[in-house]
């Protein structure tokens, strides 16, 4: 998903874990800072430098498996300011699963989902304490929270040294964080498939790993280069079925009322926010189909598309173009349920709506 503003500025707590023969090794690191409202005061320059030394980690060796053969995996979550002033996490408990199963997918150590959630809680409130933490501002509310701030928070592995092609036996995992500012439109909502293959059957497409984003991104920017937003990728074998967007599930409202996304299976992302958005069409009544969707049914029967990620949560698509054709869906604007959808989500998230389904978590 394009639309975000997302910039690197780590928030000075980081958290490390390495795997020894006596198991995980914890570490909390409070890096360089001088406290959220002089770094306010900063020039530019002085700014960059300091997050330059935010963002160096020297016990991490540079030459290892990660670096060298992408043996890597990581997660994405946000934590959400509410109107009380405290922070809450959104499922954090899925990542931590994901995570282990992306671990093991890539024959890691996996990491327990225990240690995850703490870990995470841990690190945003003791930014939060040192004053790093988005505030909560009324304003959101007016456009339904799309203009809303968050902390995105971001745990991956990293592996031990070795050059020799080998599996990481000892890795570490490092979890850091960043502010998110507000939603930005992309110059457009235009998609179109992606003659590239982001993954195959027996392949990694299942998990979060780092080189599942090689073709993801040159998909991405072939297709920016052509004047639209967002990549689709089609199946394989066939070149028929939808699979995901560049780096995000997909969605399909048929005109017949169904909502329709692709099956999971070895080339499908399980996102968090893919499953989410299934619970909540299920509960708001809509019929929901988890199956193959060929490209020339959604040109031919949808009247609206989405992709949902952690980023933007949900980003509409106006139009998708396939061999030369294009389908616009809702005249090109976001359609009636995609905005439905998307403005219950942020409600859940920022504590507007009622958390019905147990979704989010504090940090305390
Ligand atoms: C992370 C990711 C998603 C979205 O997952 P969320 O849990 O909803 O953020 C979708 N597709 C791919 C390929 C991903 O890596």
């Amino acid at each position: 998903m394009a639309k975000k503003s997302f910039s690197l500025s780590l928030y000075p707590w980081t958290y490390t874990a390495k795997y020894t023969t006596n198991g995980w090794i914890e570490e909390y690191q409070a890096k360089p800072h001088l406290g959220a409202e002089k770094e306010a005061t900063l020039s530019e320059q002085e700014r960059e430098a300091l997050l330059e030394r935010r963002n160096s980690f020297p016990q991490l060796p540079l030459v290892n498996f990660s670096t060298q053969y992408a043996l890597s995996v990581f997660e994405g979550l946000k934590a959400f300011p509410q109107k009380d002033g405290s922070l809450r996490l959104f499922r954090p408990e899925q990542n931590a699963e994901r995570f282990k199963r992306s671990m093991e997918g890539i024959l890691m150590p996996p990491f327990p989902p225990e240690l995850f959630v703490n870990a995470v809680k841990t690190l945003v409130r003791q930014n939060k304490n040192l004053g790093y933490y988005p505030r909560y501002s009324d304003t959101w509310e007016k456009d339904g929270f799309l203009s809303g701030h968050s902390v995105y928070i971001r745990p991956f592995s990293y592996s031990e040294p070795g050059i020799g092609l080998n599996q990481s036996e000892h890795p570490w995992v490092v979890i850091v964080s960043t502010p998110v500012g507000a939603y930005f439109e992309g110059p457009n909502n235009k998609a179109i498939t992606s003659d590239m293959i982001r993954a195959t059957e027996n392949g990694t497409g299942w998990i979060k790993c780092a080189s599942n984003y090689v073709i993801s991104t040159l998909a991405k920017k072939k297709a920016n280069s052509q004047g639209y937003m967002e990549a689709i990728f089609l199946d394989a074998k066939e070149r028929k079925y939808l699979e995901e967007g560049s780096s995000c599930n997909i969605f399909v409202y048929l005109k017949d009322g169904t909502l329709v996304t692709p099956a999971l299976g070895d080339t499908i992302l399980p996102g968090i926010t893919r499953k989410s958005i299934i619970e909540l069409a299920q509960s708001m009544g809509i019929k929901t189909e988890e199956r193959k969707i060929a490209i020339e049914e959604v040109m031919d029967s949808a009247k609206e598309v989405f992709v949902t990620g952690t980023a933007a949560g949900i980003a509409h698509i106006e139009s998708v173009t396939h061999k030369g054709r294009t389908a616009v869906f809702a005249d090109g604007k976001m359609g009636e349920l995609t905005r439905e959808l998307l403005l219950t989500l942020k409600g859940i998230q920022y504590g507007s709506h009622e958390d019905k389904f147990g979704w989010m978590t504090d940090i305390e």
